[in-house]
């Protein structure tokens, strides 16, 4: 369990929140801490060269007895914890002080000394005394000619400040830290809750329930936009589970029904039958429904290889009209048989790079479809044409029984019939194969139809007349 908290999304957003927040604070801090220090050295730096000037006046005014006073009576009067004054020579040699008690551990500096023989600029140096740590900042500047002072002052506000400094920073860097995570733990929670949501519909999603949905909060969030996206991939999900499941209902039966027979009159033969007329009916008749099986299970096969690509292999140009036409007149005698006016308009050449077989194969289908389900005395018409974008057209349209809107879009589902028992001799997969090989010519078949006047198939086929070779 603790293990799956630490690998939750949710708890690393609040991890990384509460990282950037404190690491920003605590640069926040520093920044303040520098500025602040900065100012109060600068201030201690002051005070020191003010201290220095006022040397400097009365060494001019009242000379050297004048200074070596001031240094006793300035340190008394600020404190002689908090402030020395030392006199020296140029070679170091002290020859003035203060009461220096307090600042045994502040000797004199070589180096400070000869860099203000150097450069004549006032030196700073920050000193820490004994093992208490304490700091002080100490000036060394020429008072006259020949005479430098040397005066420190205790650093123990800047301590204080330091001190002060340490305690709030830890105190409010604790309150920051706690804040930050708190509220990026709130703020990822919230944010997450909708994928949450997805999370448990797609659990609740099993192989025979796929109706749960995310809700969707309609606020157009990404959240909401990841919703919408897992509910619509659902519906595309249910709608081929669906169809899978009516697919292979229709395979199960349309291969159940011929072998049932075949069965069926085996056994009768088997129980009644003696006669080789009994025997050679039931061969021919088990021929027949087998060759109806392979016949399905071929285009089966046909269909999937189409619709798996790379079928189209054998491309060569051919007129369409030429091979509507001559599907027309294959067709005639059905036609008339069934008092049914076929009108072939076909104005060619119309030429395209195709399979001639399968195209053939297709536009048979959906012929012998338009004379399947239109009555007698109706009329299908079929014409062939180029449109504006160079595609070929081949529509035929029939005074059938028509197809109704819910209807149009399973027709082209393997094995899908709309009224099995009128249409007994087909085996549902004539407009798939059709529709199969269209697209695998690039081209698409489009149906509009009205229930009781009849139906209009579209096939079409792109690149038409191409230049003959
Ligand atoms: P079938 O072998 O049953 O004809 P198809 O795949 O060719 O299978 O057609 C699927 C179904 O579409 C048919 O069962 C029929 O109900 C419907 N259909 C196809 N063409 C027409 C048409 N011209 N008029 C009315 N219905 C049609």
């Amino acid at each position: 369990m603790k293990f799956r908290f630490f690998k939750t999304l949710a708890f690393r957003l609040t991890l990384m929140y509460a990282g950037i927040f404190s690491l920003s604070s605590c640069a926040a801090f520093i920044l303040f801490y520098y500025l602040i220090s900065q100012t109060i050295l600068d201030r201690i730096d002051q005070d020191l060269l003010e201290k220095a000037g006022v040397f400097e006046t009365v060494l001019s005014v009242q000379g050297m007895t004048g200074v070596q006073n001031l240094a006793v009576l300035e340190a008394r009067a600020a404190g002689e914890k908090k402030i020395f004054f030392r006199l020296l020579y140029p070679n170091g040699e002290v020859f003035a002080t203060s009461h220096m008690s307090y600042w045994q551990a502040a000797g004199v500096n070589e180096e400070p000394i000869r860099k203000l023989i150097r450069n004549r600029q006032p030196v700073f140096e920050t000193i820490t005394m004994g093992s208490g740590g304490l700091r002080a900042r100490i000036l060394y500047v020429y008072a006259g000619p020949g005479v430098i002072l040397q005066t420190g002052l205790s650093m123990e506000t800047y301590a204080n400040f330091f001190v002060a400094f340490k305690t709030v920073f830890a105190g409010a860097m604790a309150i920051v830290v706690f804040m930050s995570a708190l509220s990026g733990w709130l703020i990822s929670k919230r944010a997450l809750s909708g994928v949450g949501k997805v999370i448990d519909t797609a659990g609740r999603i099993t192989g025979t329930s796929l109706e749960a949905r995310v809700p969707e909060t309609g606020s157009r969030d990404e959240l909401d936009q990841l919703a919408k996206t897992f509910n619509t991939m659902l519906d595309r999900i249910e709608t081929l589970v669906t169809s899978i499941r009516e697919m292979t209902d229709n395979i199960a039966h349309d291969l159940k029904s011929p072998i049932t027979r075949i069965r069926g009159l085996a056994e009768i033969t088997l129980v009644q039958g003696g006669s080789a007329e009994d025997y050679e009916f039931m061969a021919s008749s088990a021929i027949e429904e087998s060759d109806r099986l392979l016949d399905m299970i071929n285009t089966m096969l046909f269909i999937s290889r189409a619709e798996a690509g790379g079928r189209v292999s054998v491309r060569e140009t051919i007129d369409l009209a030429e091979l509507v036409t001559q599907a027309c007149v294959l067709f005639q005698p059905v036609a008339e048989d069934k008092d049914i006016l076929l009108v072939c308009n076909t104005q060619g050449p119309l030429l395209a790079s195709v399979d001639n077989k399968m195209i053939q194969r297709a536009v048979s289908n959906v012929l012998d479809n338009a004379l399947k389900y239109t009555g007698p005395g109706g009329r299908v018409d079929v014409s062939v044409l180029l449109n504006r974008q160079g595609r070929i057209e081949i529509q035929i349209a029939d005074t059938g029984c028509g197809i109704s809107p819910e209807e149009i879009p399973k027709i082209f589902n393997r094995f899908y019939r709309v009224n099995p028992s009128r249409s007994d001799k087909g085996t549902g997969l004539g407009l798939s194969l059709a529709r199969s090989v269209f697209r695998e010519h690039g081209g698409d078949i489009a149906v509009s139809s009205t229930p009781g006047i009849g139906s209009t198939f579209l096939l079409s086929l792109p690149n038409g007349n191409l230049p003959v070779i």
